[in-house]
């Protein structure tokens, strides 16, 4: 039995279409000019809430009984997640708490609140903080709604890949980044169903490559202290039901520096006009280091702009650390 499949893909998207953007997918010269693809981007950081992650909490929390989401939903996550769930639990009318890392960003802490969550900060790592969600789904009976390793949520997040297919012609690559593995195990289940001939990567930055080293060891490897600028995937494992779809559907996984993703995040900011978190730039920056194949070449190439919720101040402190 697999986790999803296409169907539940589609079934994801009647349930979510009136409560989400059909974000745009946006072609670049200046940037397939500098990097020899012919690059577009998927743009996720426009997306309700500031990333993808409202698809995934939508299907899931609008798929509970009207009992579970009356107990109050709690979930664990760096801030993204914890948005959209706060944000689809508000659209239903349930309470929603978010336990976030100690030291998270604050510009995600403030709009968890501003839907109305509680928020609650716990340690630094991932499982530290679904740990504790968990205990308080066990403790006071409340709904877990997990950030990634959940069927609901890889289809909802998968609704991406299918608009990416569904607007484009003549793809030859689509490129996402991963922490948990939710958004590309559902992308990748939508393009590989639909159009086997289409290559999907995951990329990561090579301080929080756990996925990767999960990909070429052949099973779950977890990575004790992931250390990155892209605070949406500093992901000690890729999830239980998420990686065999990575093994089964990801062509490659691809790495890149943290000094690229920065450059990356700049550069669509200057040439696109696109606000792009750091996270967000990880896959695009794949393309600019030379990370992905020389195959593609001169080809259409897909990358996920995730998310856009980064604060001002830190960019500006990227702007002046970085000269392009
Ligand atoms: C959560 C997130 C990711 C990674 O998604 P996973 O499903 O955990 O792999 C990538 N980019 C952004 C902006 C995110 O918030």
């Amino acid at each position: 039995m697999e986790v999803i499949s296409i169907k539940d893909v589609l079934d994801a998207r009647d349930r979510i279409s009136g409560h989400i953007h059909r974000t745009p997918v946006v072609s670049s010269r200046a940037l397939s000019a500098i990097t020899g693809f012919d690059v577009f981007f998927k743009a996720e950081n426009l997306q309700k809430t500031g990333s993808f992650k409202i698809r995934g909490a939508c299907n899931r929390i609008f798929s509970l009984s009207r009992e579970e989401g009356e107990r109050g939903i709690v979930t664990a996550s760096s801030g993204n997640h914890g948005q959209a769930v706060a944000y689809a639990a508000k659209l239903c009318g349930y309470k929603a708490t978010v336990v976030m890392p100690e030291g998270g960003s604050p510009v995600k802490a403030a709009s968890i609140k501003d839907y109305g969550a509680e928020l609650i900060y716990r340690g630094t790592k991932s499982d530290e903080r679904i740990a504790l969600a968990k205990q308080m789904q066990g403790e006071r009976g409340m709904t877990f709604v997990p950030p990634y390793d959940d069927p609901f949520v890889m289809a909802g997040q998968g609704t991406a890949g299918l608009e990416i297919i569904e607007d484009m012609e003549d793809v030859a690559a689509v490129l996402a980044p991963t922490g948990g593995c939710g958004l590309i195990s559902g992308i990748a289940t939508a393009v590989k169903e639909t159009n086997p001939g289409i290559s999907v990567f995951g990329v990561e930055p090579e301080g929080s490559n756990s996925t990767g080293i999960s990909f070429r060891a052949g099973g779950r490897t977890a990575l004790d202290h992931p250390l990155t600028v892209a605070d949406g995937i500093r992901t000690t494992i890729p999830g239980e039901l998420t990686f065999p779809v990575v093994q089964k559907y990801v062509d490659d996984m691809l790495t890149v520096t943290d000094a690229e993703v920065i450059r990356a995040q700049l550069l669509i900011l200057e040439r696109c006009k696109l606000l792009a978190e750091p996270t967000g730039a990880v896959a695009f920056a794949a393309l600019l280091c030379g990370a992905l194949p020389g195959r593609f070449k001169g080809r259409r190439v897909v990358s996920l702009i995730s998310g856009g919720n980064v604060a001002l101040p830190q960019l500006a402190d990227y702007i002046n650390k970085n000269c392009l």
